[in-house]
């Protein structure tokens, strides 16, 4: 953007980690000079009857006016008489898409040194629609729904990421030879939504097939869409290709052009508090925020100065086997800015 108007973004800490690495994703957008105004909101002590979540209806919301948001982990709070903290995001908010880049870190070494993939996982259907029950004792049936509405919109997404970002194939995912009617379904959507694309190369890979590819020669791949229950096991085999949920960045699309980005590590409570956290998960997923609403060179910056922390070596938080506590990481991440 040419603006300088400050653009108004959610922004929810969290719990845990969450406000400890929020703070390092401000300071780095600050120093970046991307004029973002945060609103921001904390998961409430109560139950809002309006939501049935402890996630108020104001905050709900604010995301809905913004179109646009960053979100730190949620411990999902026990008990009774409430929804999940990221079912009532992912319901209210018709967050249809769940993207998540995977790339390797120069100078951070795995296994494999040239993973550059994008999982696009339906997020609203599928086995987890949530339609399980027990037919007769001992025998249990669960509901796996595919329709031609939502697949045809993750398909969608998924072009049109790949068109965005000069990306050259996209794999459909799937296990039509024995779902045949599901993902069956599934895949006809994603042949649709492809001929429209002729630039962009189209495949189908039965996932198992795609597993072992996956761990064998991750580099083959680009972008993969797929349905809900194959996007949440692959997108994890994807992070820990690249070492691991202190590293990996995610986004959210929802319903009218909404983005929520968010790491998709949990909220750390063995080390929270500790200023021990590794921010770079949050702080890539801010980079995708950035990204979405075309801060295209800021987003450049801070991606950069985090990869040249993290390859120069020095400034490296635990689980990255360094000795910084987040906020020298950061402040190495801010320097290199
Ligand atoms: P977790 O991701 O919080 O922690 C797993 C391990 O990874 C821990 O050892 C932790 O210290 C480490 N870790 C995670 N993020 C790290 C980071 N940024 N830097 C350094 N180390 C990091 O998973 P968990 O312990 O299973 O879950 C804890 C809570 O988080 C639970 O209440 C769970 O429901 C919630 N959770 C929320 C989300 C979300 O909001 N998207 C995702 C997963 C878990």
């Amino acid at each position: 953007s040419t603006s300088t108007e400050a653009i108004r973004a959610t922004l929810f800490p969290g719990d845990g980690i969450g406000p400890e690495i929020a703070e390092s994703v401000k300071q780095v957008i600050n120093v970046a000079g991307v004029p973002i105004e945060w609103e921001e909101h904390y998961v409430g002590t109560e139950v809002d009857p309006r939501t049935q979540s402890f996630l108020t209806w104001e905050s709900l919301e604010s995301v809905r006016r913004n179109k646009v948001g960053l979100k730190g982990p949620m411990a999902t709070p026990i008990g009774k008489g409430h929804r999940s903290l990221n079912l009532t995001l992912r319901k209210e908010l018709g967050l249809y898409a769940n993207v998540r880049p995977c790339n390797s870190l120069p100078g951070y070494k795995t296994r494999y040194d040239d993973v550059n993939l994008v999982t696009i996982r339906e997020n609203t259907e599928g086995e987890y629609s949530g339609l399980e029950h027990q037919v007769v004792k001992g025998v249990v049936e669960s509901l796996k729904i595919i329709t031609r509405q939502a697949s045809l919109r993750v398909a969608e997404y998924a072009f049109h990421y790949a068109k965005a970002n000069g990306r050259e194939r996209v794999s459909a995912i799937h296990k039509a030879n024995i779902m045949r009617k599901t993902d069956g379904l599934f895949l006809q959507c994603c042949r649709e939504v492809a001929a429209k694309y002729p630039e962009i190369k189209y495949e189908e890979v039965v996932i198992d097939n795609c597993c072992m590819e996956l761990v064998k020669d991750p580099g083959t791949y680009d972008v993969l869409v797929m349905p809900n229950l194959y996007g949440d096991i692959i997108s994890d085999l994807s992070a820990g290709l690249i070492g691991g949920l202190g590293l990996t960045p995610s986004c959210n699309i929802g319903e009218g052009g909404i983005c929520l980005a968010e790491a998709v590590h949990g909220s750390a409570p063995d080390i929270s508090g500790k200023n021990l956290a590794n921010p770079t998960a949050l702080m890539l997923s801010a980079v995708m925020m950035l990204r979405h609403l075309r801060f295209n060179d800021q987003a450049d910056r801070i991606h950069n100065a985090i990869l040249r922390t993290i390859a120069d070596g020095k400034y490296r938080t635990a689980d990255l086997g360094g000795k910084s506590s987040t906020s020298d990481y950061t402040k190495a991440v801010c320097g290199h800015i």
